[in-house]
């Protein structure tokens, strides 16, 4: 059962968990549109020099309509490249029908001189499955179709005892392609695993699980710099008279405090807010798309409410009070520590008025 498990695994996960191996598909696929987008160019070369060759050549002449269709596929394709995304499913497709066509391509040379054995069609059925990194079942459908459609192909084409060779040559290769493709994808996918985790590591609050101070900054400058949207809504959020509760309670009672809190606003905002701990006994908020200041204050009253209510301190009578300064994003700021300056100046006026809990900076 563990071994089918495992090679369950490997044919449809490159050896990881199908968790693990969907959260970094993506990876996957970028790493997959640079390889091609540049093999494109190769491709387009290729076909444009066998194109201009054939017009010399009189053995290459009956591929030469190929050959231009070849360099037109490539020019297109590459067109394709610059328009699509770079982790979308489509590039992914596109592949898969460029690799198809280079397997095309290679029946196409064996026409020239059919009475030897294909080498540019094995060659490709070892090659390409290197240059791939996706559920391995996939190369293993693309290398058996295409050995498929030479062989039958090539049958009609070919004296019968080449033919034998190319398919004993075609059936070898295949089962080796596709035994390559499990190797290079294993050990390729370990590599995203580990990047995705050193990423993590470095942008993730060890004590909240909420993002750091590192990957907050990172995140909201981008989103500043970003032209297509202006709105925005920065809170700085910080835990009032936190010494007392370190010196009353212990510093583990504040650790907690610091603990429930990040829990509490990763809980309380699910949607595409960037929450982080910015460091101490403060967070920040940042809600993209909006700078509606009525929409801000009911967000604050609910926090500091909210706070209140599920922060508690050991003798879970008296909730833990926290202060907050707002600044609306209007285009204008165009980095986070401008931003964040506004924020900060809102809530040392609340920390200084008994009365207000927030305040927005105008
Ligand atoms: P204020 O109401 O003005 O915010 O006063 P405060 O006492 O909360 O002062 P401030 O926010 O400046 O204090 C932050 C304190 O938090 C200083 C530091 O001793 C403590 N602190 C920082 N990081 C941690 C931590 O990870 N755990 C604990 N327990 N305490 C921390
Ligand atoms: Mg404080």
């Amino acid at each position: 059962m563990n071994a089918l498990k495992t090679i369950r695994n490997y044919y449809f996960y490159c050896g990881i968990e199908k968790d693990e191996y969907n959260a970094v598909k993506k990876d996957a696929y970028i790493s997959n549109f640079e390889v091609w987008k540049i093999l494109h160019f190769l491709m387009a070369a290729v076909f444009c020099l066998l194109y201009f060759a054939s017009l010399q050549n009189s053995m290459m002449e009956t591929n030469r309509w190929f050959y231009l269709t070849g360099f037109i596929y490539s020019v297109c394709a590459i067109v394709c490249f610059f328009i699509l995304k770079k982790d979308s499913i489509f590039a992914q497709f596109l592949i898969y029908i460029s690799m198809s066509f280079l397997f095309l391509f290679a029946c196409f040379i064996n026409l020239n001189k059919p009475e030897n054995n294909a080498t540019t069609f094995i060659v490709l059925l070892v090659l390409t499955p290197m240059f791939m990194i996706d559920k391995p079942y996939f190369m293993t459908i693309e290398l058996s179709v295409a050995s498929a459609v030479f062989l039958i192909w090539m049958h009609k084409v070919k004296p019968i005892d080449i033919w034998r060779i190319d398919f004993v040559n075609a059936v070898t290769f295949t089962v080796i392609g596709c035994f390559l493709n499990v190797i290079a994808n294993s050990l390729r996918i370990r590599e995203f695993v580990l990047t995705r985790r050193i990423r993590i590591q470095r942008d993730t609050d060890e004590m909240t699980g909420l993002r750091n101070k590192g990957s907050l900054t990172r995140e909201i400058n981008e989103f500043l710099e970003d032209n297509s949207t202006d709105k925005g809504l920065l809170f700085v959020l910080d835990v009032d008279r936190f010494k007392y509760i370190n010196d009353v309670y212990g510093h583990d009672v504040g650790d907690d405090v610091i603990i429930q809190l990040g829990g509490f606003l990763g809980r309380r905002f699910t949607n595409h807010e960037i929450v982080g701990r910015f460091g101490g006994d403060e967070f920040i908020i940042f809600i993209q798309n909006t700078n509606d200041l009525d929409s801000a204050r009911k967000t604050a009253e609910d926090l500091v409410q909210g706070v209140s209510k599920s922060v508690l301190l050991p003798n879970k009578e008296k909730g833990v009070s926290i202060s907050i300064g707002i600044a609306a994003y209007n285009g204008r700021e165009n980095n986070y520590s401008e931003l964040f300056k506004n924020a900060d100046i809102a809530m040392y006026k609340a920390k200084a008025d008994p009365e207000n809990r927030f305040y927005i900076y105008e």
